[in-house]
């Protein structure tokens, strides 16, 4: 299964993202987590980063096309299925993600589009909290941990992300209007796009995903 989770923060595509891995076996590969990874080391990068992030802009495409291409290039193998979430985030990166499709002879099997409203978006990301040590994502009301700010997996500290407050939400909002909804039509002229209700429950959206592809014989996992 070659897939990309598309919409806008909040969707639930990182939630999603855990069942479709744990289910399927595929590589799951968030931009978002690279990038967050990187940020915490003291390199260069992470100095470049970090004001992107923080102002919720985003970052460089040739920084992160190039981080995608050493993915696909390096840990991909052939016939391994992917699910690709939070890139592409722009037209230039979905035309470049189909060269770099091209240069590795690999296609996509469809983009899952998830929608959302704004008031569901900002319960879920001012409640958000990830563990510091293996990203594990909780929420102070929806999914809290067992034990107050504390991973129920791994025992690390949560934390809430830099950019998950209102103002940066709202500049991020913005972006994926102007940047990212317009790839929606990039897909959808691929005849690629299956778009689904980001405001359902992740258990219920991931039980009508396998559903439907039982009845789409293009999705097929490896
Ligand atoms: P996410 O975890 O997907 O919400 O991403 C968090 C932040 O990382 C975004 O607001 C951007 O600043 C940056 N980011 C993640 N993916 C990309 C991408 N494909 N292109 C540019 N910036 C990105």
């Amino acid at each position: 299964m070659k897939i990309v989770l598309l919409g806008p923060p909040g969707a639930g595509k990182g939630s999603l993202a855990v069942l479709i891995k744990e289910r399927f076996k595929i590589l799951h590969i968030s931009t978002g987590d690279i990038l967050r990874e990187e940020m915490r080391k003291d390199s260069p990068l992470a100095k470049e980063i970090k004001s992107y992030i923080e102002n919720g802009a985003l970052v460089p495409d040739e920084v992160i096309t190039r981080i995608v291409d050493q993915k696909f290039t390096n840990d991909i193998k052939p016939d391994q299925g992917f699910m690709l979430d939070g890139y592409p985030r722009n037209t230039a990166q979905a035309q470049e993600l189909d060269r770099i499709f091209e240069k590795t002879k690999t296609s996509l099997d469809c983009v899952l589009n998830m929608e959302a409203s704004l008031p569901v978006i900002l319960k879920r990301i001012s409640g958000r909290r990830i563990c510091k040590k293996c990203g594990a994502v909780f929420h102070v009301t929806n999914k809290p941990p067992k034990v107050k700010d504390v991973c129920d997996v791994c025992d690390g500290p949560l934390y809430q992300r830099s950019d998950d407050n209102e103002e940066t939400v709202k500049k991020r909002m913005n972006v994926y209007t102007e940047s990212t909804a317009p790839i929606l039509d990039y897909y959808g002229k691929q005849k690629k796009l299956w778009t689904v209700d980001g405001d359902e429950d992740t258990q219920i959206l991931f039980e009508q995903f396998v559903q439907s592809l039982n009845e789409d014989k293009r999705l097929h996992s490896h």
